[in-house]
């Protein structure tokens, strides 16, 4: 009998007043009897809709009808088939406007919780050993002769796929990248209690265990060059490099100290270590913290801030809460934890004393004619000016692809936005050079970085075939 309840089994919650002060996982997960009896929500039905919304066609009620029967195993082997990195995608994918949003069982409630069992599926796994034997994809092919070499440039979501999928192919792969560690923005972006690193670290330890090499501190177009990779031998290269390349507002005040691109906030908090007390903290003391940006980079960045002791964090957004992109979920939960949601507001200048940041004067804006993407154009309210005394500011207005690849490789096409042009099996302009990710679509999400990837390690496969 399924669980006709409308609502998902609710899952439990660090309590905001305590989670805002520390960077544990915000979410805790379900029990083997939660997942049961959300599992039992869901009717299974033939014609599938969920798949539809699921960049990498994850089998979403054949697992869920395992996790239903209690074989756990066998629901992490289904994901496998099609998901390399379940632990993640369950606990960062937008779910809500993919396969939740098709889910049957939200025409007259709540979807079923398919990113939650995911997520239950991976972890039960990780805690079983059964993770480590789950099956992520391809079969070892029978025709691709030993050692021919691959370059993947970027750790990312991108990167890791298209080097487990290529490995898994016969391949010889190197990722050469460019941080000290693994993981791009599942490690240097999404903050720990979103994301725990030991989580990604986990599915990169598969990776090498399966054959991929690893070479950190390689910065591509300045350590080695793509021609210098071609030269060693590599018969492909994958450019997995993301969109790194932080935009601001060009407005006065933006080079004060204290004014900092989320970017390079959250990168001194994850990477840095400046979230743990031990450690001599990168980010100095910020007690009032403005946030520029509706996306789920301005949530994490403001919940970080506010987690290093800042005592009030605003976000600064043009528009108002429904015309946010960031996922409801995260506006929800920084909510509770006390950040402040100035909406309608734009800045203009941000005031310094002594270098220093020291306010930030904004316009209050309302929503006028719709403009040519049919959202609603903020327009500036006259005589509506105002201040706000701060210490930081952190501009979270999106990124685009760092120009470095492109500008030091032949043949190399860019579009208007600095985005790599790519054919649809993902091969750039220049043969043998193939790429995706936020590289060629500009900032996005991971499933879609890493649905690329597995695109682009079928495209490399048949090209290299071509060659043999
Ligand atoms: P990246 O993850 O950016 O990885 C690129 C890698 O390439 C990096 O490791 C970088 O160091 C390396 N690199 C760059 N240049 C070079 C070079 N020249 N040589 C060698 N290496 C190089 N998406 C979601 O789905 N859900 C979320 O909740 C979510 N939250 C986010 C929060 C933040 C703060 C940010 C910044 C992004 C978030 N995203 C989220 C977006 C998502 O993380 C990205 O779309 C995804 O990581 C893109 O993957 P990628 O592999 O293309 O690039
Ligand atoms: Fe289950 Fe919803 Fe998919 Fe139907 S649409 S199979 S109820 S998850």
């Amino acid at each position: 009998m399924p669980n006709m309840a409308n609502e998902k089994v609710k899952m439990r919650e660090q309590d905001p007043n305590v989670r805002n002060k520390n960077f544990d996982e915000v979410t805790c997960g379900y029990s083997a009897e939660e997942a049961m009896a959300e599992a039992a929500r869901c009717l299974n039905c033939k014609h599938k809709p969920c798949m539809d919304g699921c960049p990498v066609s994850v089998q979403i009620p054949r697992f869920i009808s395992c996790i239903a029967a209690g074989e756990f195993k066998k629901a992490l082997e289904i994901i496998g088939e099609t998901n390399s990195l379940p632990a993640v995608c369950g606990r960062v994918c937008p779910q809500e406007s993919q396969c939740e949003q098709l889910c049957v069982r939200g025409k007259k409630g709540e979807p079923v919780a398919v990113g939650r069992l995911e997520r239950f599926a991976a972890d039960n796994g990780m805690d079983t050993g059964e993770a480590e034997n789950a099956a992520a994809g391809k079969a070892a092919s029978e025709d691709v002769p030993g050692g021919i070499k691959v370059a993947v440039i970027g750790a990312g979501p991108a990167g890791l796929t298209c080097a487990g999928d290529l490995v898994k192919l016969g391949y010889d792969v190197t990722i050469f990248e460019a941080f000290h560690i693994a993981g791009g923005v599942l490690v240097y972006g999404i903050p720990e209690f979103r994301l725990p690193k030991a989580i990604v670290r986990r599915e990169i330890d598969k990776l090498a265990a399966a054959g991929v090499k690893l070479r950190t501190n390689y910065i591509v177009g300045r350590t080695v060059t793509v021609e210098d990779l071609f030269e060693e031998g590599y018969k492909a290269v994958f450019i997995g490099s993301g969109a790194g390349l932080p935009k601001f507002m060009n407005i006065p005040g933006e080079n004060l100290n204290g004014v900092f691109s989320a970017n390079e906030f959250l990168t001194r908090i994850n990477l840095m270590k400046a979230y743990r007390d031990e450690y001599d903290t990168p980010v100095y003391d910020v007690k009032k913290v403005a946030v520029v940006g509706g996306g789920n980079v301005a949530m994490d960045a403001a919940r970080c801030a506010k987690r290093i002791g800042a005592e009030e964090v605003y976000i600064i957004y043009r528009r108002s809460l429904e015309e946010m992109p960031a996922r409801q979920e995260e506006v929800h939960h920084a909510m509770e934890e006390g950040i402040i949601f100035k909406l309608l507001t734009n800045p203009v200048e941000i005031k310094g004393e002594d270098g220093r940041v020291s306010a930030i004067t904004c316009d209050r804006m309302e929503l006028g004619e719709p403009d040519a993407g049919g959202r609603r154009r903020p327009v500036v309210v006259e005589g509506g000016r105002f201040d706000i005394g701060l210490d930081c500011v952190i501009m979270a207005l999106g990124t685009s692809p760092n120009p470095l690849i492109s500008a030091t490789t032949g043949g190399l096409e860019v579009n208007k936005w600095g985005c790599l042009e790519v054919d649809g099996n993902l091969m750039t302009t220049r043969a043998g050079v193939f790429a995706g990710g936020d590289a060629v679509t500009g900032a996005a999400t991971v499933i879609l970085a890493m649905g690329a990837g597995k695109r682009a390690a079928d495209g490399i496969d048949s090209y290299i075939k071509k060659g043999l």
